[in-house]
């Protein structure tokens, strides 16, 4: 017989501690394993090519004033993906989770590609650390237009990125395209639109860190969930940290087990079916309350 994905100890233990009185504030922090469960590519860290670019070298405020229409193509095609694919099961689960009215919740997701908003997360509770692909922004100093959720695709028509492929043997550059291809801000006119999301050496928005820092000094965090990131960078790292402090629980969902956490509950395998198990008896009090 195969093994279950979850040992029942572990999911025993859990549920016998989500559903007590000691469980009543949980914050969980989303990386870039969630969205590989829905067949998206990442494109961060080491590895991360599309074409034969790389994507340090087109995720920078440096990238984009050199060449916006090359840094357009990339994003383009990031959000023709994230369109393409489907929140999993593991976003409908933190979705559902975040309308219970019972617990105190805040999600915090460093993924980029709107797949827990499309999943109904409640948007009071939810916090895109490293911004959206479906945020546009101005680039014009003195203009503050901002769009937190454009989900046209293509932008423009030279934008159109369902030709574009993931391909990074695919050396062929890319059409070079003057800003009169790309998308302009409908409020100053004048100035370029950009994506919502944090560059490399751009600062998280301090609205989104206060926000957070907020939700952890008013509540005792009881159960932070570290879903398919490593938490060790920061600020995951540093959140963990306080929660451990504070005497708050960690449940770590990843592909890899790690030997040295002997603390934590670790729910190993693909974050889209551990979550809805490990989840399932705080999403049950979800349906119960519609049905009534
Ligand atoms: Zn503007």
């Amino acid at each position: 017989m195969a093994e279950p994905l979850i040992p029942s100890e572990t999911l025993t233990s859990f549920h016998n501690f989500i559903t007590s009185s000691n469980c009543k504030t949980i914050l969980a922090l989303l990386g870039a394993g969630l969205s590989s469960a829905s067949g998206l590519p990442t494109f961060r860290g080491s590895g991360g090519y599309w074409r034969h670019y790389n994507s340090i070298d087109l995720a920078t405020p440096d990238a984009f004033e050199r060449d916006p229409g090359l840094v357009w193509q990339f994003y383009s095609y990031r959000r023709h993906m994230a369109l393409a694919a489907k929140p999993n099961a593991g976003h409908q689960a933190l979705a559902q989770l975040s309308h219970n009215d019972k617990i105190n919740f805040l999600t915090i997701t460093q993924n980029v590609d709107g797949l827990s908003q499309r999943a109904n997360h409640n948007s009071q509770k939810l916090i895109e650390l490293h911004g959206s692909l479906f945020c546009l922004k101005c680039t014009n100093f003195t203009c503050s237009y901002r769009d937190p959720a454009n989900f046209n695709d293509p932008l423009t028509e030279s934008l159109d990125a369902s030709s574009l492929v993931h391909d990074k043997d695919n050396l062929e550059d890319l059409p070079f395209l003057s800003d009169d291809k790309l998308p302009h801000c409908p409020l100053c006119e004048t100035g370029l639109l950009r994506p919502g999301v944090v560059w490399f050496g751009e600062s998280l928005s301090w609205v989104n860190v206060d926000k957070t820092d907020e939700f952890m000094m008013r509540n005792h965090v009881d159960l932070m969930l570290v879903i398919g990131t490593s938490g060790l960078v920061w600020p995951a790292a540093s959140y963990i940290d306080i929660v451990k402090n504070q005497g708050g629980k960690v449940a770590v969902f990843n592909i890899e087990k790690d030997d040295t956490d002997t603390e934590s509950w670790q729910f190993i395998g693909d974050c889209s079916k551990t979550l809805p198990m490990a989840l399932k008896p705080l999403i049950d009090q979800v349906n119960l309350s519609s049905e009534l």
